[in-house]
């Protein structure tokens, strides 16, 4: 079943509690801080019914029709089509969002991967997985990501301190399993339901802990509780054309014993289960997210080289120098991009994962050069874009036809077109929204370490070894294995 945005809209009315500055919230889809980016997932589902994006958006398979970014992918054709369905949409909306569902989707195909390590440890919950990953599908479902635990004071072990600091089991029941804890998750308060499995973080020596859990929370579950940050959205779409219609409010979403089914749970109490599972879960979902920063890319190259333009600039060669390193970095991430799904690698479920140290070395040089780039973006449109007033400086009062005079450049380039663009940049490089956005970047999808961890273990070390072995001519004696 492909939704529409107001059967979206209508699931997310389900007395869900969700709390921001402190007041409770009555219906997200009406509040100024949530309407406008449910409107920008609402469109996502309203694209794949409209006849000319609809055969972009959506596939058919058995005369049933699906969603183009929901597919699990088995072929290289999958992966474009994606590709094909995110530019659509990012051009319907005219901006990036990440956490519309596409981008954590992949977290349950990592898991099918694992069914069979999963199965050896605890056989009871292999059939979830399978029922899971064919309702999301089925059912055209808004899936978000649960890991990050407020974690507590790091030195000291879980249950050696206020034991919810992480999300753990407090109690079975005939029905399922019953949680404690909280998490913090982008767009969880205008989505259907997350997949929850344990934070980043060292496990001690114990085979069993009731703080490994995997499985599905309901965001509307009883107990369930969203304390969203403040959000961006309302300052205006003139002056903060991002902030104004694509802030993805992030909740701190608590767990105040909330009943998990027992057809929900995906793992339970094997430390090995979620090692195992946070060892793979970025596969396919890194893709989505790099490919985010592509278009972010875009924005930047856009703004720095309009602003060139208007201010006659663009012909320096200083200027282009500066413009050709964003090309590079925008550049960098496309060829990471584009390799890793030429070069794509068979999963151990027939899966097809985009080859996988491609894909995290590109999340490493899309991520970490991100604020360099933010930089250089911010550098060439000038200092204008934090001294510029707002728009209604220049339609009202004795400061208007002064603000015309000085914002007009040529015969192309009038006041309200300069305005329009340094209020673009300002949103995208130094607003509040844009130093969130780069936060976000950093860290959303774990920190930079553990990406660098990520291309550790994906990269495959036999070649260079193997290089230098006969290069320098080493005895016999080593092997890839050796140390010391
Ligand atoms: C905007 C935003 C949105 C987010 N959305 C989501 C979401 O949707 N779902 C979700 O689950 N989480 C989300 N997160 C949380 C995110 O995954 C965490 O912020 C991230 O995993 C880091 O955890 P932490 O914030 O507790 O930082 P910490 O663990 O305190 O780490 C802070 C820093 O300490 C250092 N450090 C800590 N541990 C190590 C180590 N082992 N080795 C080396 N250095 C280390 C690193 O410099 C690290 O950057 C979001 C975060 C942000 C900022």
């Amino acid at each position: 079943m492909i939704r529409t945005g107001e059967q979206y809209r209508d699931g997310l009315r389900d007395g869900r509690e969700v709390w921001i500055d402190g007041e409770r919230v009555e219906d997200v889809t009406r509040h100024p801080a949530f309407k406008p980016i449910i409107d920008a997932k609402a469109r996502m589902y309203d694209l794949a019914h409209e006849p000319e994006s609809a055969p972009t958006m959506t596939y058919t398979e058995a005369g049933d029709c699906f969603s183009t970014l929901l597919r699990p992918p088995t072929e290289h054709e999958h992966w474009r089509e994606k590709r094909r369905a995110v530019d659509l949409y990012f051009n319907d909306i005219g901006g990036v969002v990440t956490r519309v569902g596409d981008e954590t989707v992949g977290e349950m195909w990592s898991l099918l991967d694992g069914r069979d390590v999963l199965n050896e440890l605890d056989p009871r919950f292999g059939d979830n997985i399978d029922r899971h990953i064919a309702r999301v599908l089925a059912e055209d479902i808004f899936h978000v990501s649960a890991n990050t635990d407020p974690k507590g004071d790091r030195s000291k072990r879980p249950h050696d301190q206020d034991p919810d600091m992480m999300v753990h089991v407090v109690k079975e029941t005939d029905s399922g399993i019953v949680l404690r804890g909280a998490k913090y998750e982008t767009a969880a308060s205008y989505a259907d339901q997350a997949f929850l499995k344990p934070t980043v973080g060292a496990w001690t020596d114990e085979e069993l802990s009731d703080y490994a859990v995997g499985c599905i929370v309901r965001m509307g579950a009883r107990g369930v509780k969203h304390l969203c940050r403040a959000g961006f959205a309302g300052k205006g779409a003139t002056d903060y054309p991002l902030a104004s219609r694509f802030d993805e409010v992030d909740t701190l979403l608590v767990l105040d014993d909330v009943l998990i089914p027992w057809g929900d749970v995906f793992f339970y109490r094997h430390t090995k289960a979620a090692a195992f599972i946070r060892g793979t879960l970025h596969r396919y979902s890194a893709f989505p997210y790099v490919l985010r920063i592509l278009y972010t890319a875009d924005m930047l190259i856009g703004a720095a080289l309009w602003n060139a333009r208007q201010t006659g600039l663009d012909g320096l060669q200083a200027v282009r120098e500066k413009l050709a390193d964003l090309v590079c970095y925008r550049e960098g991430i496309n060829a990471h991009l584009v390799a890793a799904i030429a070069e794509a690698q068979r999963s151990p479920s027939g899966l097809l994962m985009p080859h996988q140290s491609l894909l995290y070395a590109g999340r490493v040089h899309a991520c970490s050069n991100l604020p360099q780039m933010m930089h250089i973006a911010r550098e060439l449109c000038g200092g204008q874009i934090c001294v510029t007033p707002n728009a209604a400086a220049f339609v009202r009062g004795g400061s208007a036809p002064w603000l015309e005079k000085f914002y007009s450049l040529n015969a192309n380039w009038q006041a309200d077109d300069r305005r329009k663009l340094l209020a673009f940049a300002r949103d995208l490089l130094n607003s509040d929204y844009a130093g969130h956005r780069l936060t976000f970047v950093q860290f959303a999808q774990a920190p930079h370490f553990n990406h660098l961890n990520a291309v550790y273990n994906a990269f495959d070390f036999a070649g260079p070894l193997d290089f230098v072995k006969r290069a320098a001519e080493l005895s016999d004696r080593v092997s890839d294995t050796s140390r010391g």
